[in-house]
């Protein structure tokens, strides 16, 4: 199974990802782990993305889609692969098709977690951090025994600046910018499946599982 998990950021992706490999036994490809592999292995491709973040610039497009390519040949996606941050534009996700009708293989399910904005600014502003030891906490969610405290040594949590409503904010309009056209790309090519993220973990992933389980031969 050929799979892409789009959503924006809290709104579970991780967990419904580890949950889908555990259960599917397919690879999750993140375009971060894909990089460091192909330059820790030196592959041509791998050494020139390398010298593009070596200089703090974007990898073209080109050398991207070959290292997909190059990590979507491997054994381990013999079975499928779940994809996660890539494709990241219409360029890309073009290219993914060709490569991928190249390998006589096409996307099942593009599976996009749902979560409205105001709900993932309270999940994402939510969280406390231990100044001294480091410990995370989050006021709903995994909140600390003593309000404020840290529970292993007392210290007062703090709220990072990247935590902040405003920069919450700001982060989550520019993903949902980049995230349209895509989501719009895929809805038009029949992948989409949405998903309502505002439940708890266990329920989305029924659902998921419900709609995967038909690709299972
Ligand atoms: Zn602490």
């Amino acid at each position: 199974m050929n799979l892409i998990l789009m959503g924006l950021p809290g709104a579970g992706k991780g967990t419904q990802a580890e949950k889908i490999v555990e259960k599917y036994n397919i690879p999750h490809i993140s375009t971060g782990d894909m990089f460091r592999l192909a330059i820790k292995e030196g592959t041509a491709l791998g050494q020139e993305a390398k010298s593009y973040m070596d200089k703090g610039e974007l990898v073209p497009d080109e050398v991207t889609i070959g290292i997909v390519r190059e990590r979507l040949s491997k054994p381990d996606c013999q079975e499928g692969f779940l994809l996660d941050g890539f494709p990241r534009t219409i360029a890309q996700a073009d290219a993914l098709e060709n490569l991928l009708a190249d390998m006589n293989e096409s996307v099942d399910y593009v599976l996009h977690i749902d979560v409205p904005k105001e709900q993932l600014v309270e999940r994402l502003t939510g969280r406390r951090v231990c100044p001294t030891c480091g410990a995370t906490y989050h006021v709903i969610f995994n909140p600390p025994k003593e309000e404020g405290k840290c529970d292993h040594d007392g210290a007062e949590l703090i709220q990072r600046e990247d935590d902040q409503p405003e920069t919450v904010k700001k982060r989550l309009e520019v993903n949902v910018e980049q995230a349209q056209p895509l989501l719009d790309f895929y809805q038009d090519k029949g992948y989409l499946v949405t998903f309502d993220g505002d439940r708890n973990i266990d329920d989305v992933f029924v659902d998921i599982d419900k709609k995967l389980g038909g690709l299972v031969k």
